[in-house]
């Protein structure tokens, strides 16, 4: 080697571990092969280095990159740069505003909070009334979504104006208090649940209609909080 020209030779760099890998995956599926389970596996896995790695695969990939790569249209993969703090950081220092979308998805979750309400709480029927939207008359452009949900007609349950307002403001309220910061907190629901019961709502206050509402929605709302947080650590690792 040192006749061509190589002036050193980093011993290090010499691993097994590609090979490693490689037999790895061989026996996931079979532990002892037989030479045709061999060959089939090794074709499988030599076409899987042009494409991309299952998701729960406990290796990481030898040359980090694919050569199909080019062909992902997807949302860009966050760089190990960026931290996950950080990212939530910017998420939470946008508007509170809600875009039409959200309002629609928002308006979507409200008639399932207020359907499980009316279904499981045992409340007057003044306070259905004032909960659900019945009336024929559409329920405003945020039922878009629910209406291209609602193949049979009714089958979905839409909230009234007073409480969609109602869950508006605490969606508002999620989203201005929600930091990482909150979300580590072993009280997080406890510390929303006690800021939104301060809201005001023009719903009836007997049977507790608007606690009801609170509750159910920030548990629902954390859920779905929690399932992006954990997308997003799957996109940084
Ligand atoms: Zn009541």
């Amino acid at each position: 080697m040192l006749t061509q020209g190589h002036r050193f030779v980093l011993t290090s760099r010499f691993t097994q571990d590609c090979f490693e890998n490689t037999f790895s995956c061989v026996r996931s599926k079979n532990p002892v092969p037989t030479p045709v389970e061999f060959h089939h596996a090794l074709r499988i896995i030599a076409v899987g280095q042009f494409l991309t790695t299952i998701s729960s695969g406990r290796y990481q990939e030898d040359h980090s990159s694919f050569l199909a790569d080019f062909l992902d249209t997807g949302e860009p993969k966050i760089t190990p740069s960026v931290r996950v703090e950080q990212l939530m950081a910017v998420n939470r220092a946008a508007a509170p505003d809600l875009t039409k979308t959200e309002k629609c998805i928002l308006f979507h979750l409200a008639g399932y909070i207020v359907h499980k309400i009316i279904k499981f709480a045992s409340i007057c029927e003044k306070c259905k009334i004032a909960t659900e939207h019945h009336d024929e008359s559409p329920s405003g452009d945020n039922s878009l979504l629910v209406d291209l949900k609602d193949f049979k007609a009714g089958a979905l349950c839409r909230p009234s104006q007073e409480a969609f307002d109602f869950i508006h403001q605490i969606e508002e309220l999620f989203r201005t208090k929600t930091g990482s910061s909150l979300m580590q907190l072993p009280n997080a629901v406890g510390v929303l649940e006690k800021k939104a019961q301060a809201l005001s709502s023009r719903l009836p206050s007997c049977c507790g209609v608007q606690q009801k509402l609170v509750k159910r929605f920030i548990r629902l709302r954390l859920r779905i909080e929690a399932k992006q947080i954990k997308n997003d650590r799957k996109n940084y690792n």
